[in-house]
């Protein structure tokens, strides 16, 4: 089985800016992510990252504009040599309809659980916010709250060190 390190988007990976961001022009990676993100892929962790887009819901912005912006990102990564196992984002709000997959519900962690035979009890979700944290323990993973926007290399060190 294979262990994994789950990843926010929105104040983990990039700036969170206080709005929705669906262009390249506000998306800023947020720093030590290149590093945190090797460190972890050097340990043998598969890196996914977990994200709700409910402004596409509400239509604010399209499918297309999140997927473009993620191919972005992942080409950015993988200039860097980081791969991304994959991204799943939830299209859904609350306000509109109802889903099972919008955080702190826990179908995006449990799709990925299955596809990539991910071993739970060895693997951890970093969030900025307590719906992630939420969401980890509803798929029986650890979650690791930080501040948003803050560097996430301290907890990832603690991760490859078990001393989480
Ligand atoms: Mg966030
Ligand atoms: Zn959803």
């Amino acid at each position: 089985m294979n262990k994994a390190v789950f990843l926010d988007r929105d104040g983990v990976i990039n700036r969170e800016i206080g709005e929705y961001v669906f262009s390249e022009d506000k998306f800023v990676l947020n720093d030590d992510l290149i590093p945190a993100l090797k460190l972890l892929q050097k340990n043998g962790f598969l890196l996914i990252i977990i994200t709700n887009q409910g402004g596409i819901a509400k239509g604010l912005y399209a499918k297309d504009d999140v997927e473009k912006l993620h191919g972005q990102l992942l080409s950015r990564l993988s200039d860097k040599q980081i791969t991304i196992s994959e991204i799943y984002y939830c299209p859904h709000h609350s306000d509109i309809e109802k889903c099972l997959c919008r955080k702190p519900n826990s179908l995006m962690l449990e799709k990925a659980i299955a596809r990539f035979d991910i071993d739970v009890n060895r693997s951890y979700m970093i969030g900025d916010n307590d719906r992630d944290i939420e969401a980890a323990a509803n798929a029986h993973i650890k979650g690791i709250k930080i501040q948003p926007n803050t560097s996430i290399l301290p907890v990832c060190n603690q991760i490859v060190k078990g001393t989480v």
